[in-house]
């Protein structure tokens, strides 16, 4: 760790901690960050040299893994005739195009260039359309860090401990109401209360580790938004494209008024989108009154980048298969977890999947929070000298690409059940 260290003492010279985004930090690990300087297919490899088994992938964006030929082929294609324009192009039209054509709910669609950007603006034009104020989202929900989001956030604002950010004002700390996930009682409760604009959710939750909101809360969600006027917004920055082509939605069939991409929308660009009912969206200027814009939104290269990964991704068996080596995987940690009799158990949907150092099943952010963490900081630690590297906090999830192979499984597992047996037992 020589060299990563060294780079990690300038960096925390330059950058705030380091890091221009808390959770690769570390800290919470109680190690110092690697510095990547390569990353090809299932790995990474460190300023040292070191080799790993990457099972983050850019928090999901590298469904592919990490420099498919085929996505670098197109975008070294493209950027010879220009990196943006600030105008339109054909680019843009077909990823609109195509995302349409995926997800049935989204009749026009957005682009901008992160996640937070499109979580921030639909609520924005949700509560343009409803001209109402507040906004339901669900405690360990992360939504990026939009000044309306970061109340009871999950991933790093709660690895962090600092669930509640400073300089989120009490004025827009009032419009946001944050739920316990799962418990529709509560909502029901809240929307008798207050005049809600706007229900904000990760259908499956990837923030607080991976939790599925069980199919009767969706559905009731739905029902309850329909009754109440209320737009539910369904937030897929992470599932979309990754746990199914179609999203949880396509899994839960149920249709959202408005949707938020990112991640593996950009093939590893920085591109976020969001978009719904075309009742809804044409209230976006210039067209509407709700404002939003961007520089470099639907740049031809992070646009090419897009239509590049879905076209991939479209092909016929491809989340057949990246589901299978994902299950294969979490049966595995199930198969040697019970095999020893400890307390730990995984799930997965398409190329997701969650590890929890508990007993308990898990439905919400508290089950979360009570898991294990001192296991979970043994087994990272113990997996990340052995050459795997799984996210350095219980709050997330974890991700397979279609470049990881089976015997990358098998040697983890090996790893895994290692760990178990030297080291879980001997703490437990
Ligand atoms: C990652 C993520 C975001 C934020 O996206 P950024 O591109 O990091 O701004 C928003 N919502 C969810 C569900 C996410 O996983």
């Amino acid at each position: 760790m020589k060299n990563s260290n060294k780079l990690f003492m300038q960096a925390k010279k330059y950058i705030p901690g380091g890091v221009n985004s808390p959770v690769r930090a570390f800290s919470s690990v109680g190690k110092n960050p690697f510095f990547i300087k390569e990353a090809k297919g299932q790995y990474l490899v460190d300023e040292d040299d070191n080799k790993y088994i990457d099972f983050i992938g850019s928090w999901g964006a590298q469904i592919l893994g990490h420099s498919d030929k085929r996505i670098i082929k197109e975008i070294t294609r493209v950027i010879h005739s220009g990196i943006t324009y600030g105008a339109p192009c054909k680019n843009e039209v077909m990823l609109a195009k195509k995302i349409t054509e995926i997800y049935p709910s989204i009749d026009k669609v957005r682009m901008v260039s992160s996640g937070t950007e499109a979580t921030m603006s639909a609520i924005r034009l949700a509560r343009g359309f409803t001209k109402k104020d507040k906004v339901i989202k669900f405690d360990g929900c992360y939504h990026g860090h939009g000044d309306s989001f970061l109340i009871r956030a999950g991933s790093g604002a709660t690895t962090f401990g600092t669930p509640n950010s400073l300089g989120v004002t009490k004025a827009n700390a009032k419009d946001t109401i944050s739920l316990p996930y799962n418990d529709i009682k509560q909502v029901q409760k809240s929307i008798e209360r207050n005049n809600i604009a706007c229900i904000i959710i990760e259908p499956i939750a990837g923030n607080m580790n991976f939790i599925r909101a069980q199919k009767m809360f969706i559905n009731k969600l739905r029902v309850l938004c329909n009754q109440n006027k209320i737009i539910l917004i369904f937030d897929e920055v992470m599932t979309g494209l990754r746990v199914a082509k179609g999203g949880a939605q396509s899994l839960y069939n149920i249709q959202p008024d408005l949707t938020t991409l990112g991640k593996v929308l950009g093939g590893g660009l920085p591109v976020g989108a969001f978009g719904g009912r075309k009742d809804i969206m044409d209230n976006l200027a210039p067209t509407g009154g709700v404002y939003q814009a961007g520089t470099l939104s639907g740049n031809p290269v992070a646009m090419a980048a897009g239509l590049k990964t879905l076209e991939i991704i479209s092909q016929p068996k491809y989340f057949k298969e990246l589901s299978k080596k994902t299950k294969y995987f979490t049966s595995e940690i199930n198969r040697v977890s019970k095999k020893h009799h400890v307390n730990i158990s995984a799930d997965s949907q398409g190329g997701m999947f969650g590890i929890y150092f508990t007993k308990k099943q898990v439905t919400n952010y508290n089950d979360i929070v009570n898991t294990d963490e001192n296991k979970f900081i043994s087994f990272f630690q113990y997996m990340l000298k052995h050459g795997i590297y799984f996210a350095p906090s219980m709050f997330e999830a974890g991700f397979i690409s279609s470049s990881h192979t089976k015997k990358n499984i098998d040697y983890t597992i090996k790893i895994f059940e290692r760990w178990v047996k030297e080291i879980y037992l001997s703490i437990d």
